[in-house]
């Protein structure tokens, strides 16, 4: 830019930079799951995870990369089996820092300005609807043609459960995919590990999914991940079924990938398919994702509990 005077371009070069995250840490390669830790410039971290084939859960199976990004740092609904939430919530991030990381994760594969990304899951440290203006300001320019075009009905937004806001977002325009973290089909389970079920119970959260589906024709998921003895009885299987019947949804299985010094762990993988066959049999759609991302601690806030774990002890 030579049409600036040398002083502005040394000063912007010190002061100006186009990106509000910087690479701390990758893990992976291109052909598995990659995970991107990233500095803000407050010196917080968050993640992104880069899945090279989606899932068919959440577009077509002919889609190659689907990212997840996070939209806080830290958590503050603080579910018992999750890492982003054990430290607690820092802070919301800006819509440039949640647009950040899909333009950075675009760079970083050399593929910049090419829309490598074409589906946005909403699933990454922070809970996405706490942080709903900055999450739909953000979505509005990675949705725009003028912006990274990533279609509405390919961006799926990921909730522990947040009643008021899911009927906010059903009363939008945008044909977002809703995703709700259930992981419980019954209020005993979910207060045991959700402490937002205490505030919007399941008869209420049902009604504000319900009305999201009335609102959107796309198909909701009910995320479901499998904690041995916690909620892998099939106790669950009949009011799971009955949930998922009354919002035509379908059922994600996941098994729980463990967290350091958390108590939890998945099921044996016979009680995760007899769990997944007892769903089946009562017609309901559903597929057990025995997920890729395991080796690289691939559950939500992971990577940055590590990494702040390390730098504390050096
Ligand atoms: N706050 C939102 C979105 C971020 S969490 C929500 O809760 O939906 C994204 C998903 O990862 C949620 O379904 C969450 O319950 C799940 N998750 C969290 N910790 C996990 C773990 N250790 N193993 C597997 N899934 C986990
Ligand atoms: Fe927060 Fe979602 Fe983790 Fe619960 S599961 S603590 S809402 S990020």
């Amino acid at each position: 830019m030579t049409n600036l005077t040398e002083s502005l371009r040394t000063s912007l070069d010190e002061t100006f930079d186009f990106s509000t995250v910087e690479l701390a840490r990758k893990q992976g390669d291109a052909d598995t799951t990659q995970k991107f830790l990233w500095k803000l410039r407050d010196g917080q971290l968050v993640e992104s995870v880069l899945i090279p084939a989606s899932p068919a859960l959440y577009g077509d199976a002919s889609d190659r990369h689907t990212l997840c990004v996070s939209t806080q740092v830290g958590c503050a609904y603080g579910c018992t089996f999750c890492a982003s939430g054990l430290d607690g919530f820092k802070r919301n991030l800006e819509p440039a820092e949640i647009i950040d990381q899909v333009l950075a994760v675009e760079r970083a594969q050399g593929r910049a300005g090419e829309r490598a990304i074409n589906n946005l899951v909403i699933m990454g440290m922070g809970e996405p609807l706490a942080n709903y203006d900055n999450l739909m300001a953000s979505l509005e320019i990675l949705n725009a043609e003028w912006g990274t075009n990533i279609g509405a009905r390919k961006i799926t937004i990921s909730t522990s459960g947040l009643v008021p806001q899911i009927k906010k977002l059903a009363a939008q325009p945008r044909q977002y995919r809703l995703a709700i973290s259930l992981h419980g089909a019954t209020d005993a389970v979910r207060d045991r590990i959700m402490p937002i079920n205490r505030k919007y119970p399941l008869a209420k959260l049902a009604d504000a999914a319900e009305e999201y589906q009335q609102a959107k024709s796309g198909k909701l998921t009910l995320e479901y991940i499998l904690i041995a003895g916690v909620n892998d009885g099939l106790d669950q299987v009949l009011p799971l079924a009955q949930l998922a019947h009354r919002l035509r949804a379908k059922v994600n299985l996941i098994p729980y990938n463990h967290v350091d010094g958390l108590e939890w762990d998945r099921p044996d993988d016979a009680i995760q398919d007899a769990f997944h066959e007892a769903l089946i049999s009562r017609g309901t759609l559903t597929t057990l994702r025995r997920e890729k991302g395991h080796d690289i601690d691939a559950a939500c806030g992971q990577l940055r509990l590590r990494t702040e774990k390390e730098l504390a002890s050096t």
